[in-house]
């Protein structure tokens, strides 16, 4: 994805309030992150750990600086192991954990809100670009690590748009 700089991670929250987006913070120098390996930009808010961030990359309209960035909540939940919804990485499942989002606009003020399964520190981009197992077929790890980036790349474009509710 693009590189971002706060102040465009902070106008392109789609389901905050302008404090909200004000005090998201990304816990690391922005400058330090290595924007073209990832498909997704996430973090759990370090002073409130139930709540976390994730920004995601679109080319829609109401998409400003194509990303949508979305407050998530984490559902309090026994651990068990389950598939990320984002990267379907079958090989880490023991840290995925229930986020659930507020829709954009009316429909959010109305408590309309979204779950989804996604890795808890949002290295669903580290997960995509493993290498195949055996079984996956190790003749072309190159395409098997390009099909499984794009399909991040999809599956969180999708998730960002049903938040937005287009
Ligand atoms: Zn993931």
């Amino acid at each position: 994805m693009q590189s971002l700089t706060l102040a465009q991670i902070r106008a392109s929250f789609v389901n905050t309030s302008r404090r909200e987006a004000t005090q998201a913070t990304p816990p690391q120098d922005l400058s330090t992150v290595e924007w073209d390996s990832l498909e997704l930009f996430g973090w759990s808010d370090p002073r409130s750990p139930q709540r976390a961030y994730v920004i995601i990359p679109t080319q829609h309209a109401k998409a400003k600086d194509g990303v949508v960035g979305i407050m998530l909540r984490a559902v309090p939940a026994p651990p068990r192991q389950a598939m990320c919804a984002l990267c379907e990485d079958i090989t880490q499942v023991s840290d995925v954990k229930m986020f659930s989002a507020k829709m954009a606009g009316s429909a959010g003020r109305n408590g309309d809100t979204l779950g989804t399964m996604i890795h808890a520190d949002f290295s669903c981009s580290t997960h995509a670009r493993r290498f195949p197992s055996r079984l996956e077929g190790q003749d072309d790890p190159q395409a098997f690590i390009a099909a499984r980036t794009d399909r991040l790349r999809e599956h969180a474009e999708r998730f960002a748009l049903r938040v937005l509710g287009v």
